[in-house]
């Protein structure tokens, strides 16, 4: 095993993991450091949170080679419906209308992560530094240093994909902007007496934004944003106790909800880095943009990141430039920022806005989602941003190799 490395990933969630399938097979020599034991039921975040994949994510990942194996496990989104509870205001999103077969796909967490770690076994060029924990890191002129649990390694880039505690973003100064939310998502995957049709439904409740996700067998995938001075009580419920708090809230529109797997909360808060590039570092994924789950998007963005990064650090490479170098990463930087900025300002603007029950503000969103629905190229503009489909996109993202 290599200490010398060209580009050296740290994290292998879903956004580090990616990366180095992208990376791997076009000859750069690639680390992936995980502090967990590579493997499904080991890594923290491939659990059973249901994950929304927009129609973009869906391609990149096809483009990846890894979708094949995790299709079968994955559930199509054609319909989207938001409305808010007590409210007149209603919209709807269908793939028919937007000319494709689904506007996204819903899996597991879990089921993504099988698909995605078997195709970083056997790879030439990629080496799994796996259980290691990155205890500091160093930026030189020519090579970033990094020092783990077991020795130290060098890279020309150092990519953070750490998560939303980044120890690498911490250690290198990123400026990051914060926004705490006092709230905490609790899943559930939950089997409606009714089918789901393949509708995701977003509901808007004063206790806060609830999403109901269509999955295999019949389920959907619950994400209930609740006060964190509330979480010990919901998850504490019985079944039956629960499954009637959900009913109230979301209503009856897929008949009685009959069954409920394990509830499991993840506290909530925003963490932006504007700028997320450094000489020879860069951070992508949560560890550059943690969000709200209400609108289904961290992941989404997070590959994104992934499928522009691979190209940038290919297309240099290529042209015999030094990945690491800062003017290359800068491009990486522009690219990225708007889409970035985007989808940070737009699910805070969702958060906040439906969390505030002040009349004229309720009135003013009712009459705004009433609006929507009467504007198809509004809603035709918001469906292309859900699906990931618009600005420049990278040669992933379009279905081509990299
Ligand atoms: C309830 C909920 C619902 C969600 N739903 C959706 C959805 O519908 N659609 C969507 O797109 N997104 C969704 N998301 C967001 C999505 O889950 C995240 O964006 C995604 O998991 C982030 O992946 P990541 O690889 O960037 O980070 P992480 O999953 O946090 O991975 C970071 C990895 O780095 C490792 N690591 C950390 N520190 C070190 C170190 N010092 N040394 C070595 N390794 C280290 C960790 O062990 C970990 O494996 C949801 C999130 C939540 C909480």
């Amino acid at each position: 095993m290599s200490t010398q490395y060209d580009i050296l990933i740290i994290g292998g969630g879903m956004a580090g993991a990616s990366l180095a399938i992208a990376l791997s097979g076009h000859g750069l020599r690639t680390g992936l450091v995980e502090a967990a034991p590579l493997k499904v039921e080991q890594v923290p975040n491939y659990d059973d949170r249901g994950i929304a994949l927009s129609l973009g994510s869906r391609r990149i990942l096809s483009a990846l080679g890894v979708w094949d194996a995790m299709a079968d496990q994955a559930q199509p989104i054609e319909h989207i419906h938001v409305s808010e509870r007590g409210g007149f205001g209603f919209t709807h999103l269908h793939a028919g209308e937007e000319g494709v077969p689904a506007l996204g796909q819903v899996i597991t967490a879990r089921d993504l992560g099988a698909g995605l770690l078997p195709a970083l076994e056997d790879k030439e060029d990629l080496d799994i530094l796996a259980p290691a924990r990155v205890e500091w890191v160093k930026v030189e002129e020519d090579h970033a240093r990094i020092g783990l649990d077991r020795g130290e390694l060098r890279a020309r880039l150092l990519v953070a994909a750490d998560g939303g505690n980044s120890l690498v973003r911490q250690q290198l100064g990123f400026r990051t902007r914060r926004r705490e939310y006092h709230q905490s998502a609790i899943i559930a995957n939950i089997t409606p007496g009714r089918p789901h049709g393949n509708s995701a439904w977003e509901r808007f409740t004063p206790a806060g934004p609830m999403a109901l996700l269509p999955m295999t067998e019949g389920r959907c995938a619950l994400v209930w944003t609740v006060a964190d001075e509330d979480v010990g009580e919901v998850l504490s419920l019985s079944d039956t106790d629960f499954l009637a708090q959900v009913q109230q809230h979301f209503g009856w529109r897929l008949g009685r909800l009959q069954r409920a797997g394990r509830r499991a909360a993840y506290p909530l808060s925003q963490l932006w880095v504007p700028h997320a590039v450094q000489h020879r570092a860069v951070v992508i994924g949560n560890a550059a943009h943690t969000l709200h789950p209400v609108a289904g998007q961290g992941f989404n963005l997070g590959l994104r990141d992934v499928a522009v990064l691979a190209e940038v650090i290919l297309d240099a490479a290529r042209a015999g430039n030094d990945p690491g170098d800062l003017e290359n990463l800068e491009r990486y930087q522009q690219w990225r920022a708007r889409d970035q900025r985007g989808v940070v300002e737009a699910t805070n603007l969702l958060v906040r806005s439906f969390s505030n029950e002040l009349l004229p503000l309720k009135l003013a969103r009712n009459l705004g989602v009433l609006g929507l629905e009467a504007l198809p190229p509004a809603r035709h503009a918001i469906a292309r941003a859900a699906m990931g489909l618009q600005g420049r996109l990278p040669r992933l993202a379009r279905g081509l190799p990299l």
